[in-house]
């Protein structure tokens, strides 16, 4: 229980995203927010955890652009919102020559050490890969990309300066472009011939051919392909004119 004389201080405050207490967030001028080491952080430790409720696409994009600012992507089609309000957990800015890094999909560790005073940062494209993160960066460090986008997760030196920090759904997505292939004569007769008889079936294994993705759900693979929500929501609903479409196109074009 607490005996303290500071009556106000002893007021509990829920926050949903965890920031380390060797940091604090500080408002930086003329508008904005940062985090910043307050004591000299070692290489490793855990630096922030985000929490919030879990959203889809459709549902996230119709929120505040503030407050998806705040928000991180942690699979194909899911979101952590941040919350309502600003807090210390989620004031991380992104830099293109960051300290920290996803150990997972929500928590930031530091990729080296840090020292005081400096401020923590991480690459979004380390955990975002949609077009909500478009913006000019102001990082200005030498490898500043100028512009930092939902694609830059393809780049290929971003993959090795930033081996084992991208969070995990990204790091599938990467690995997956180096053996995403079109179907061969073979699969594609596979396809049509197991398609009478299971059409998601038979479109979900050839989908997993050309996605570079073994173990993907077939939402998950149609969240991949298709960013045209209507066409999106077709396909999930098993509408038998979009699966034959789907199917029509693999055998002919081989791909997608
Ligand atoms: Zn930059």
């Amino acid at each position: 229980m607490y005996s303290g004389g500071h009556a106000g201080r002893d007021r509990r405050v829920d926050v949903r995203n965890y920031l380390s207490p060797l940091a604090e967030a500080r408002e930086i001028a003329p508008k904005g927010f940062g985090s910043f080491a307050v004591t000299p952080i070692p290489m490793g430790t855990i630096i922030a955890t985000f929490g919030g409720i879990v959203v889809n696409r459709v549902n996230f994009e119709t929120y505040p652009l503030e407050q998806r600012s705040r928000s991180i992507q942690i699979d194909v089609n899911q979101f952590v919102l941040g919350p309502e309000s600003r807090e210390p957990g989620d004031s991380i800015n992104h830099s293109c020559l960051p300290n920290c890094g996803m150990r997972n999909a929500t928590q930031l560790i530091a990729m080296g050490p840090i020292a005081v005073g400096e401020e923590l940062t991480y690459d979004y494209a380390m955990s975002d890969t949609s077009n909500y993160v478009e913006f000019e960066c102001a990082c200005r460090s030498d490898n500043c990309r100028g512009r930092v986008s939902g694609n830059d997760w393809k780049l290929p030196e971003l993959h090795s300066r930033y081996h084992n920090m991208f969070s995990p759904y990204v790091q599938r997505k990467i690995d997956a472009t180096r053996t995403a292939r079109p179907l061969s004569k073979r699969d594609a007769e596979n396809l049509m011939n197991n398609y009478d008889i299971n059409p998601q079936q038979a479109l979900m294994l050839a989908l997993r051919i050309t996605t570079g993705m073994p173990n993907a759900s077939w939402n998950t693979l149609i969240d991949l392909c298709f960013t045209d929500k209507q066409q999106s929501e077709l396909l999930q609903t098993l509408d038998q004119q979009s699966l034959d479409q789907l199917a029509q196109q693999l055998n002919e074009r081989r791909t997608l």
